[in-house]
């Protein structure tokens, strides 16, 4: 899994500032605890991308979310039996039908019952599973701050934020890219609304994949010399009722959804879109 024969050689790879953003004393701690595998690479901010693939990238000492779905699953649908689903509903904006948990995603209704099986009126997409039964088994609720930060300002978002980048943020932004108006629409069609905030973004959207888990889409059109460009922010709650790697599948499974959408919908059936 790791080419690592030794804490040494991780530590020849910090920069060796002990500036403890990883949460840790020192390179040489930090070093250590990677080798044992209780801290991932990732956890540095100061390692960049391509060294982090060279050296295995996510498969460090962690494996993701993806890659453990059946064991993530049965261990949630355990935590789901033992949830009161009447105060789990008011806690998570949600509402009981029978003996069900009815939750909207994206404007959509989806029907939860005491063993952690899920249905809806619409396809129940493989990414929405684990971060609806994570928002059910351990969200806290509350109310919205409304103060929005970035994925890397989240408690735990420094950890995950390269995959973040890579995999959620960038390619939405491709994906906007590839038909800016198109990409709005579908998003309003989604339950996206304005957010007027006085931003400098050409568009502000928030979306809803869970109910106290927004997503706000700010998207600035090019511009002379200046690219386009799309953030993705969050509210300062959000970790009260998800836990970023449930964030972060949230935020690849939008990725996947409004891609697969944009390519049905494309005004001119020639609409190129490169993820990968
Ligand atoms: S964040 Fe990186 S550079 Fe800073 S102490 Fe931890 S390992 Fe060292």
């Amino acid at each position: 899994m790791s080419n690592f024969k030794s804490p040494l050689d991780i530590y020849k790879i910090l920069n060796k500032s002990n500036c403890r953003q990883c949460r840790v004393a020192t390179c040489m701690a930090f070093a250590a605890l990677v080798f044992k595998g209780e801290k991932t690479l990732d956890s540095c901010p100061h390692i960049d991308r391509d060294l982090l693939e060279q050296f295995g990238g996510e498969t460090v000492g962690r494996s993701t979310p993806e890659q453990n779905e059946e064991e993530v699953l049965r261990q949630l649908k355990s935590e789901i039996t033992a949830v009161d689903f009447p105060a789990a509903a008011e806690r998570l904006g949600a509402r009981l039908v029978g003996d069900k948990l009815a939750i909207k995603c994206l404007g959509k209704n989806f029907f939860v019952d005491g063993e952690g099986n899920i249905d809806s009126e619409c396809h129940v997409n493989a990414w929405l599973k684990i971060p609806l039964l994570s928002y059910i088994a351990s969200g806290k609720g509350g109310g919205l701050r409304n103060n929005w930060i970035k994925f890397a300002q989240l408690e735990e978002g420094m950890a995950w934020n390269p995959f973040f980048l890579k995999r959620c943020e960038e390619p939405l932004k491709r994906i906007a890219d590839a038909d800016e108006r198109l990409f709005f629409d579908i998003i309003q069609v989604f339950g996206g609304t304005k957010l007027n905030e006085g931003s400098s973004a050409d568009w502000s959207l928030i979306i809803y994949p869970l109910p106290r888990v927004p997503f706000l889409i700010r998207y600035w059109n090019p511009e002379e010399d200046f690219e386009s460009d799309l953030k993705l922010f969050f509210d300062e709650s959000t970790e009260f009722n998800l836990n970023v790697e449930a964030i972060y599948l949230l935020g690849r499974g939008i990725v996947e959804m409004f891609k697969s959408i944009m390519l049905r919908h494309s005004r001119t059936g020639q609409l190129k879109i490169n993820i990968d």
